[in-house]
């Protein structure tokens, strides 16, 4: 079979969304491949990310916030966006969304695959995590999506209350109210050795008792270390910037790159122009680098 044009390695948010914006365009200059090491994609995680009105249709938030807090044990204060506000969006909308359009392409190809030798494409996205070890702040954190029996009555989004000085880092309380009467609580660590999760989740249940009693059910969990910062990988075969909150910046690089992947109408090849390529303008939008 002929040389793929593009190898997006790692169909997770990134690949998946540079993906959906390619399908997009009817004729491509050549194949895309996308490799996953995951068989299926479940719910299994909130994405969470500040948009504009504007953005609404694009970014498709599913719970949006005008209002959000910071505070310690003794304080908090309350803020009000005018124009940015908070959105939530779950992880199986934007999966499902990205592989119907994906999908429907008969160009693009979804492989259950796991990578680790030097693809031949023309063009090779790699989007597999960079390892934990190389990065000097990891995000530890564990959440809880709970159904409370009585409406919460939680009207703004905690973005890090009760923080706190912990031994190697900080700690605080991230607080979402998805509808009237569910929300995610989430303790998260920015910290310089990986925490434990059953610490995160044992301080979940424990702020979730002492404000709801008895009145909550656990409907579904979220954990994850999430390296901070950025720093190259050398093992990939390209390198990308990593922190913990990439969501939009990657909904918003695709978006932008789009004039330049469909220019006149027609597909640019992404090796070929002297331009501004949509490599070029993913790099200054959302980190991401392709290695041709
Ligand atoms: C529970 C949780 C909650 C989060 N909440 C937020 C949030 O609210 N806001 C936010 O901005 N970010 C959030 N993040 C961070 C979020 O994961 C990143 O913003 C985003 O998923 C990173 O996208 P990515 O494509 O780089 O990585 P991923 O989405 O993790 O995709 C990488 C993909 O590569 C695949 N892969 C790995 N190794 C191989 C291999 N060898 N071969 C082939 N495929 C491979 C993986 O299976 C995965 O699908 C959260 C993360 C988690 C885990």
């Amino acid at each position: 079979m002929d040389t793929p044009w593009v190898h997006i390695v790692g169909g997770g948010l990134a690949g998946l969304s540079l993906a959906r914006e390619i399908a997009r365009f009817p004729h491509l200059p050549g194949r895309v491949v996308i490799s996953e090491s995951r068989k299926d994609y479940t719910n299994d995680r909130t994405f969470s990310f500040w948009l504009r009105k504007d953005q609404q249709a694009f970014l498709k938030p599913q719970s949006t916030h005008r209002a959000w807090s910071i505070g310690d044990a003794n304080s908090q204060r309350v803020m009000v966006g005018d124009t940015y506000h908070y959105g939530t969006r779950s992880a199986e909308s934007f999966y499902t969304d990205a592989m119907q359009i994906i999908a429907a392409h008969p160009q693009i190809e979804w492989r259950h695959e796991s990578v680790d030798f030097a693809p031949t494409a023309q063009c090779v996205f790699d989007s597999r995590p960079p390892n934990l070890k190389s990065f000097e702040v990891t995000q530890s954190f564990h959440g809880i999506v709970a159904k409370t029996r009585h409406p919460h009555g939680i009207e703004h989004v905690s973005l890090m209350d009760d923080l706190k000085v912990t031994d190697n880092g900080i700690r605080f309380r991230y607080l979402i109210p998805l509808s009237d009467d569910h929300v995610l609580v989430e303790h998260t660590d920015f910290t310089s050795k990986a925490t434990e999760f059953a610490v995160l989740r044992d301080a979940n249940e424990a702020w979730l008792t002492q404000t709801f009693a008895t009145q909550w059910e656990c409907t579904r969990t979220e954990q994850a270390h999430i390296p901070m910062g950025v720093r190259p990988i050398q093992e990939h075969f390209g390198f990308r910037s990593e922190h913990g909150a990439q969501w939009r910046a990657m909904q918003q690089g695709t978006v932008t790159s789009e004039p330049n992947i469909g220019r006149n109408g027609q597909p640019l090849n992404l090796l070929g122009s002297a331009n501004v390529t949509p490599i070029a303008r993913l790099r200054v939008n959302a980190g991401w680098i392709v290695c041709c």
